[in-house]
């Protein structure tokens, strides 16, 4: 079976863009891939962060996976620094990365620009390189994903394809290996819809757990009453009826497509039924749809959470069946790069 691999960060909580762009979709993948998700700790701490807030996320990260549907018994459930060949592999990653690649990243630029120097280190810049080793580590076939990390999976494809004709093949051979791909090449997996949700306060930048306000995003605990008020108050414009694909009307355009994929209807439909539609009168539809959606979801959450015990079990599990195959591309890349096998 084909392999499937994604992960979110537990910084903060997890909100509407991470639901619409991944992990939704991971629910209708576990049934035909072979499918690992894990809370990507490692990548939690590129920025300053407070510790108990860590610990207490990369928790709440987990439930909510399994709030949303994704089932221990269909897929790998594991915190990925509970995986210590993630980290080990990343090493070795680097040792092959230009520099270069890593500064083009827009993500660094982004977020070292809003961080200011001072709160800057090295593990933002090679943060790309450990999600390479995230991704190579199980010889994964497709990454779901929200738009913003295509350029981080362009960079995974470009280092597995360097890494192998640095070290694959016949030169692996000699060394006692197999010898062929030392890594598969993956393709991401960006949905045609919810790919990259806009903050609620700006319509041209995108959700994000690190935006300081609250206000720009829809978290999945959010109480009904907050997403209420968070929709009430949300930007807008002044242009009369509402419609798609506007570019003066960005958050238009953001607001309908989080109707539609929530309501799960067409474009057409939506289109349809919001055209003469005023701010007021959608603004209430919407939230009443977004409440609808998420109050079962809220409801399993607290459920699970009530029960730390099964959540440890479910996530020693799928460390251990992760570990398994992490290990063997491990070994296999140590020996090609002319490690002593231990
Ligand atoms: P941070 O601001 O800390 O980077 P984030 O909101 O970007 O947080 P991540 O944990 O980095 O969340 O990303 C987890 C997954 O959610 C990734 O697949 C990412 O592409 C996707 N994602 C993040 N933000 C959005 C968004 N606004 N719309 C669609 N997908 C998103
Ligand atoms: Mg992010």
């Amino acid at each position: 079976r084909k392999r499937v691999v994604s992960g979110v960060q537990p910084t903060g909580s997890v909100h509407l863009g991470n639901y619409l762009g991944a992990i939704k979709n991971w629910i209708l993948l576990q049934d035909t891939y072979d499918t690992l998700f894990f809370i990507v700790d490692l990548h939690a701490i590129t920025l300053p962060y407070d510790t108990p807030e860590l610990l207490k996320a990369t928790r709440s990260t987990a439930a909510i996976y399994l709030a949303c549907g994704v089932d221990p018994l269909k897929a790998s459930i594991f915190v990925q620094s509970h995986v210590r060949a993630h980290v080990e592999l990343m090493w070795l990653l680097s040792s092959a990365t230009p520099l270069g690649w890593l500064n083009r990243m827009i993500q660094f630029k982004e977020k070292s620009r809003k961080a200011g120097d001072e709160n800057v280190g090295v593990s933002l810049l090679t943060y790309p390189v450990l999600m390479a080793s995230d991704i190579l580590l199980y010889q994964t076939d497709l990454v779901p994903v929200g738009e913003d990390q295509k350029q981080h999976l362009e960079l995974t494809r470009e280092l597995a394809e360097r890494i192998n004709y640095l070290y694959g093949g016949r030169k692996w051979k000699k060394l006692g290996g197999r010898g062929g791909a030392l890594f598969k090449v993956p393709e991401s997996l960006i949905p045609p819809i919810g790919a990259r949700v806009m903050s609620l306060t700006d319509g041209l930048s995108k959700m994000s757990k690190s935006a300081p306000s609250d206000q720009s995003r829809i978290n999945l605990l959010d109480t009904k009453d907050v997403i209420a008020n968070k929709i009430k108050r949300c930007k807008t414009d002044s242009h009369p009826g509402l419609e798609f694909d506007n570019p003066e009307r960005p958050e238009c355009n953001n607001l309908l497509s989080i109707y539609q994929i929530i309501t799960g209807r067409t474009k057409e439909e939506v289109e349809h039924e919001c055209r003469d539609m005023n701010w007021g009168t959608f603004k209430a539809t919407l939230a009443d749809a977004l409440i609808d959606h998420l109050l079962p979801i809220q409801a399993r959450y607290s459920e699970i959470t009530s029960d730390p015990a099964y959540l440890d079990q479910i996530l020693s599990e799928g460390a251990r069946k992760a570990a398994d195959i992490a290990e063997t591309t491990l070994n296999n890349v140590y020996q090609a790069m002319g490690f002593l096998q231990r």
